[in-house]
């Protein structure tokens, strides 16, 4: 038999479909609304801090578990918006990107057969995730055809047992724009008291909140600080997903000790100059915040408008940039859905069922970004008004 020249684990997952996307609209010159990232500069104060960081001799090594400004900074933050005191010299880690930190994280805690829930649909992220680390995934159901895109409770106690290590809770929810309230988080930490899992939280859209809705990290309550490994980044609340600076806040230092491990010997750290420029990011005023979501409620807004107006069905969301929307009507299944919109309309999107691990109950949906300037969405505006002819065209 011919020798395998790859290994098992790297066949256990495709290839990211986002960026998939990202590559057929650059080849079709469309609009980029599949990758999650801003089509705008950071503010120009992030800029000065990363181009003063070059030149003032931050171009080796930071220390592994991140520089000390860049811990100190975090662990300030996390005080005055997530309400929970940590020693940075203990128990924040700096990675690159939430990415590493949520590789890092499993890598740390799981034994491959070990058990870890995770809310369905799900960041694309978490399926190789939980491949790489070994884990076995429980799903529970976000059902979207309900407005807070709830979850059973019953199903949720159902998929924690004795096998179970880990969950995952991701909210600010992509590709939903969930936020989950207090009340289901502590549905949550009452699984993980009663089971002794640990919670992995993604909370990077932590500040893009709309209506009103307020963030809970899961590790403020109570009994919870110990077993969750908060993880977080720059690269959405400060408009910069190419720094790759991200984070995990543990304050049980066996975890935080694995994670460090892991981390030393995958990346050694992220980019120093970068982690000093982040700690003027996390030195903002609060009212950078409060702007922040007034702007992205605004292009929500505009994005829903658009696309109510272009005959799709929208999902409202509460936070996060992403809209999931049903696709029924146009007859046909997200993945081809998703080719037509590119080639023919240059508006590039991401097929529902890359958040699914079936892939058939994605296929009804697919998810737009919109963290774009006003002109890109005039310009989305434009081409997706020619869809319900195209569309017709389509079904003749
Ligand atoms: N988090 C972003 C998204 O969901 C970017 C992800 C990626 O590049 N795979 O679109």
């Amino acid at each position: 038999m011919a020798k395998s020249h790859t290994a098992t684990r790297v066949g256990l997952f495709t290839e990211s479909v986002i960026r998939e996307m990202t590559r057929l609209n650059n080849l079709y010159h469309g609009v980029n609304l599949a990758q999650g990232f801003p089509d705008f500069d950071p503010p120009g104060e992030l800029l000065d801090a990363a181009a003063r960081a070059l030149r003032e001799g931050f171009n080796q090594y930071a220390i592994t578990w991140g520089a000390p400004r860049l811990r100190q900074a975090i662990a300030e933050k996390f005080a005055w918006y997530n309400g929970l005191t940590v020693d940075p010299e203990l128990h924040i880690t700096v990675t690159c990107g939430a990415t590493e930190a949520m590789m890092a994280t499993l890598l740390a805690i799981i034994d491959p057969g070990d058990e870890v829930v995770i809310f369905e649909p799900f960041y694309e992220n978490y399926g190789p995730d939980a491949a790489l680390s070994g884990a076995t995934p429980r799903y529970v159901t976000l059902h979207l055809d309900d407005p807070g895109l709830g979850f059973e409770a019953a199903e949720l106690r159902n998929a924690f047992s004795a096998k179970t290590k880990a969950v995952i809770v991701n909210t600010p929810h992509n590709p939903t724009g969930k936020v989950f309230s207090r009340e289901e988080l502590e549905l949550v930490a009452d699984q993980c008291r009663r089971h002794d899992v640990i919670a992995v939280t993604d909370e990077v859209y932590e500040h893009l909140l709309y209506d009103g809705r307020q963030h809970v990290s899961l590790a403020a309550l109570p009994g919870m600080a110990e077993r969750t490994v908060t993880i977080n980044s720059v690269s959405k609340t400060y408009s910069v997903t190419g720094w790759r600076v991200g984070w995990t806040i543990c304050t049980n230092p066996d975890i935080t000790n694995g994670i460090r491990r892991v981390h030393d010997f995958l990346t050694v750290g992220a980019a120093a100059p970068l982690q000093e420029a982040a700690v003027t990011a996390l030195h903002l005023k609060r009212q950078y915040y409060a702007d922040l979501a007034t702007m992205y409620q605004r292009k929500r807004d505009r994005m829903l408008d658009i696309l109510r107006q272009t005959g799709f069905r929208p999902i409202v969301p509460s936070g996060a940039y992403y809209i999931i929307s049903d696709i029924s009507e146009f007859g046909q299944d997200d993945v081809a859905f998703t080719q037509f919109l590119v080639k023919e309309l240059g508006v590039a999107t991401v097929p529902g069922s890359s958040f699914f691990h079936h892939p058939q109950p994605g296929r009804r949906y697919i998810r737009f970004a919109y963290p774009k300037q006003e002109p890109t969405l005039d310009e989305v505006a434009r081409r997706l008004a020619r869809l319900p002819r195209a569309v017709e065209q389509l079904k003749r």
